[in-house]
């Protein structure tokens, strides 16, 4: 049985006082044991949360690639670890475009994430251009390959996938959960072509992209979709819950 996830990624919104009232307005609900709920804050509030969980669990939006020394600014995966991190994005297209994020330096995230335990989201997605011009499975199977698929059978096992195509991201515009449904048979194919059957049908994978509380649903019910990761709804509380129920 693969695990179902909703994971809301707040980006870089909240000031503290509003972060606090939205944590406490999912915090406070019991959800299904079916379901996993993670929350990913701006990492100023990552250590508050993680003390008190409560049956959620708390995602970093980054991470360093490296272990630590002179990098300004940066927090290293033993840092997150510490302070009781679950899970960390990588690969979010906005860490793509505005931080020039490339595949290589992504694979030495996760290297790092794993060696210091912490469960990886892994975002990938195509752009509009390359699905208009039938690429979006080579790009994808690209950005796993070059980022993802060295990690060993055992280690992937502590992988999510998120398959987030750019152009619906923030955009309002949706893939339809046929669009959806068939790019997450393709990633399960891939994990069966560089790994093997069993892990392909036990890793969940996440769709991203304007889902909410109207298209939850529908999505959610093709089989190869294991709920998702969402942006914009997540920051408002009744919609990130209904999309949760609607797992
Ligand atoms: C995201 O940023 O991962 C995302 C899916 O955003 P939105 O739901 O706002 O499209």
């Amino acid at each position: 049985m693969r695990k179902k996830i909703v994971a809301g990624n707040w980006k870089m919104n909240k000031t503290l006082m509003e972060a606090n009232k939205l944590f406490d307005e999912i915090s406070n609900n019991t959800f299904s044991n079916d379901v996993l709920v993670i929350i990913s804050p701006p990492s100023i509030y990552l250590s508050q949360f993680a003390m008190v969980t409560k049956g959620i669990a708390i995602a970093s939006q980054n991470v360093s690639q490296y272990n630590e020394g002179a990098y300004t600014g940066e927090i290293s995966a033993k840092m997150l670890k510490e302070i009781g991190v679950d899970y960390c994005l990588v690969g979010h297209s906005e860490r793509r475009s505005y931080f020039n994020e490339i595949n290589t330096t992504l694979a030495e995230k996760i290297n790092r994430l794993l060696e210091n335990d912490i469960k990886v989201i892994f975002c990938c997605g195509e752009s509009l251009n390359e699905r208009e011009t039938n690429r979006a499975e080579e790009v994808i199977e690209l950005q796993l390959k070059e980022s993802l698929f060295h990690i060993s059978s055992k280690e992937i096992e502590n992988v999510v996938i998120a398959y987030e195509p750019v152009w619906a991201i923030g955009t309002g515009l949706t893939a339809t959960s046929e669009q959806a449904q068939d790019m997450h048979d393709f990633i399960r194919s891939l994990l069966k072509k560089y790994y093997n059957e069993n892990i392909s049908t036990r890793i969940s994978i996440l769709y991203g992209g304007s889902c909410k509380p109207s298209n939850a649903k529908d999505i959610f019910s093709k089989k190869d979709v294991d709920g998702g990761l969402i942006g914009g709804a997540a920051l408002e509380s009744n919609a990130f819950l209904e999309i949760i129920k609607s797992i």
